[in-house]
């Protein structure tokens, strides 16, 4: 069995721009009425791809607004072929979501993808919440969603990134042989319609797939560290006990983990003792 694993976002879909969505695309009626087709739209092009190219199982993971019962992708749309990972309200589970995936599936394709906080030239960058979050780094490197989701499939051969041609920057870090299909680009003012990017993500993950071979999984050496800073105005709880290995400033945190998924989990545990101050 050929499966592959998409990990979608929604602020570097096609067709939404900071002149026509505000950076809240979070449940309200412009969510509802314009990011859901958007995000649909490119990541329906990537599963069209996969099952003419003879994918059998899709698992998506529909990662934006993490928390929220409901689902960004109208997933009525979607092939068949098409499962959701299940994970109560689509919550960061990283270990939960490594588990429900083959050992080996085919490959990982990210959807949907913006850049991270402090990109120039990107639309919506921020890093998985930025504010409060300034930065999150795994080794010594920014990752934002797109390193959560493909060092958590570290061992799975990653193929191609769609989103703002300003993600494709952590994409490279993280492998640079992957396919990087680009539908919009703040810095050369390109601002396709869905429609216009659908057969170039088509095309893009059909020549994605057929090189597959070629593609890298992610080489990962112990220790993993982990560590997050927060923009001004936010600060840890310093006074909580924590049961990690780690520590807590007001400004900034660090912990270790035996692998990654663990360490991306513990994630979820720092980034509650984030305060307002
Ligand atoms: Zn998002």
């Amino acid at each position: 069995m050929k499966q592959l694993i998409v990990i979608a976002d929604m602020e570097g879909a096609s067709g939404i721009f900071e002149h026509n969505a505000s950076w809240n695309l979070n449940g309200g009626d412009e969510w509802r009425n314009f990011g859901r087709d958007c995000i649909t739209s490119d990541v329906l092009a990537v599963c069209n791809a996969a099952v003419d190219f003879g994918i059998d199982d899709i698992l998506l993971y529909d990662g934006h607004f993490a928390g929220n019962t409901e689902f960004n992708i109208i997933l009525d749309k979607l092939p068949r072929t098409v499962r959701v990972f299940d994970v109560p309200d689509r919550c960061f589970d990283w270990r939960r979501i490594r588990a429900q995936a083959m050992q080996e599936p085919f490959g990982l394709i990210t959807v949907g993808q913006h850049a991270r906080n402090g990109t120039l030239g990107a639309y919506f960058p921020h890093t998985i919440q930025s504010p409060p979050i300034k930065n999150f780094l795994f080794n010594g490197t920014h990752i934002a969603e797109i390193g959560a989701g493909v060092l958590n499939f570290h061992n799975v051969r990653y193929l191609a990134n769609i989103g703002c041609q300003a993600s494709m920057q952590e994409a490279l870090e993280l492998s640079d042989s992957i396919v990087t299909i680009p539908v919009k680009d703040k810095a050369k003012k390109w601002e396709p319609s869905p429609d216009e990017t659908y057969e170039l993500i088509y095309a893009g993950v059909m020549k994605a797939l057929r090189q597959a071979q070629h593609a890298k999984e992610i080489d990962l050496k112990p220790p993993f560290v982990f560590s997050m800073e927060l923009c001004d105005g936010y600060a840890y709880d310093t006074k909580a006990d924590i049961s990690w290995k780690g520590t807590v400033m007001a400004d900034k945190s660090e912990w270790t983990a035996p692998s990654v998924e663990i360490g991306l989990e513990l994630f979820n545990y720092v980034r509650a003792l984030i305060r307002k101050i």
